[in-house]
């Protein structure tokens, strides 16, 4: 996990001036400091701080002002800072507790918590409801999408997560009901709307291809996968088709060394992802070298013969060329280019939501999922900023 995480600092001398009357119906704005008290707070640095007493010109009543970094709370913005650092650099609730009363800054196992989940909940945006407000005029042409599971309470949870698949930020964490095409076409059709997306990158799950699909949107599916799973494909068929084990290849009149040819030939065109016209032409021709082949329900048998497997992989492969190959030739609105992985979104799901969670036993609220993940990848998303300064999300 790659981070940058800026303090909170208390400021003992600095005091935002109120602005507005705190009371609710007053909305006075004209204020006097009564007085000025010691206040005991729990601090890296400082032991006491002074609050200040304002009252009110039009209501008359008092209410107090703090130093910045310093809340009504007993403990400042910098040890909780310090807290929900220790947290997301692995330690436990408990354990970030314990470090803390080592270091001489005592805080409870529930006040750390308290601290994680109180930032996990301020943190902007980040989810699929708020896209549309929070980042309205932050545009993505291309949208990363792609799903994990974490544990809560004993029950796998879908996650779903989406990213800028070019400047490699996380934009939602989200829970889903379940990972099928119609949960994902409307939760891709949100987000892809708000930030008016004009491609989704994703693997090569059919969900997916259903949510681009049925969404107008272009779709890019991660070359890295597509290879991943093709090389494994080539290399489990290739001593198969070697030596004909079913016969399935004479019976349609394709020779074996014809059927490793194109075996290699399928994961060349593959690993070369070149958009030409002889690409398609040769997938085709390949393909309709096996489209004879019968499928299981034909030959009354429960097993896919080899010709028939060669006959779906090519179609498969032949129909995703587009989704394959499209990176090549595509250009944002502003010049962009995709490199066809999404690796945004390996490190967005491996970064910002496992790291952290792999040496957990699950979490026990679904609220925490969010809270944490979320966090986390606020904080990410400032990594190439200078890091992310944790003032925003601690009161
Ligand atoms: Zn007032």
């Amino acid at each position: 996990m790659r981070l940058k995480l800026l303090l909170p600092t208390v400021e003992p001398s600095a005091y935002d001036e109120p602005s507005v009357c705190p009371y609710a119906q007053c909305g006075g704005q004209r204020f006097h400091v009564m007085q000025e008290v010691p206040k005991p707070v729990r601090d890296t640095v400082y032991r006491e701080v002074t609050a200040r007493r304002y009252q009110c010109w039009r209501c008359g009543r008092s209410f107090r002002g703090y130093p910045h970094g310093v809340s009504a709370d007993q403990t400042s913005a910098r040890l909780k800072g310090l807290a929900v650092l220790f947290y997301i650099m692995g330690l436990s609730y408990g354990a970030v507790a314990l470090v803390l009363t080592a270091l001489g800054h005592p805080l409870g196992k529930t006040a750390v918590y308290e601290a994680v989940q109180a930032a996990g909940e301020r943190v902007a945006g980040l989810r699929r409801e708020e896209v549309r407000i929070s980042q309205a005029r932050l545009l993505v042409a291309a949208l990363g999408a792609d799903l994990t599971s974490v544990k809560c309470k004993g029950e796998w949870l879908t996650l779903g997560i989406t990213t800028d698949a070019i400047a490699g930020t996380t934009l939602t964490i989200d829970i889903l009901d379940n990972g099928e095409a119609d949960t994902l076409t409307d939760w891709v059709r949100g987000v892809a709307e708000a930030v008016q997306a004009e491609v989704l990158v994703s693997d090569d799950a059919d969900g997916f291809k259903t949510a681009a699909d049925e969404n107008g949107l272009k779709h890019q599916v991660c070359k890295s996968h597509v290879v991943r799973n093709s090389e494994a494909w080539h290399d489990a068929m290739a001593p198969e088709l070697a030596r004909d084990a079913d016969g399935s290849l004479a019976a349609i009149g394709v020779s074996p060394e014809q059927a490793l040819a194109d075996n290699d030939e399928l994961l060349r065109l593959i690993k070369e992802r070149q958009p030409t016209p002889e690409a398609d032409a040769k997938l085709e021709e390949i393909h309709l070298r096996y489209a004879q082949a019968a499928s299981p329900g034909k030959l009354k048998q429960g097993k896919e013969t080899l010709a028939h497997r060669l006959r779906l992989f090519s179609l498969d492969r032949w129909k995703l060329w587009r989704r394959l190959t499209l990176y090549r030739g595509w250009r944002g609105p502003h010049g962009e280019r995709m490199d066809g992985t999404n690796n945004a979104m390996e490190r967005s799901i491996g970064w910002r939501v496992k790291e952290r969670y792999r040496p957990m036993r699950g979490y026990k609220r679904r609220e925490s999922v969010l809270n944490v993940s979320r966090l986390i990848a606020w904080a990410g998303n400032f990594l190439e900023v200078g890091g992310a300064d944790l003032t925003a999300v601690i009161a």
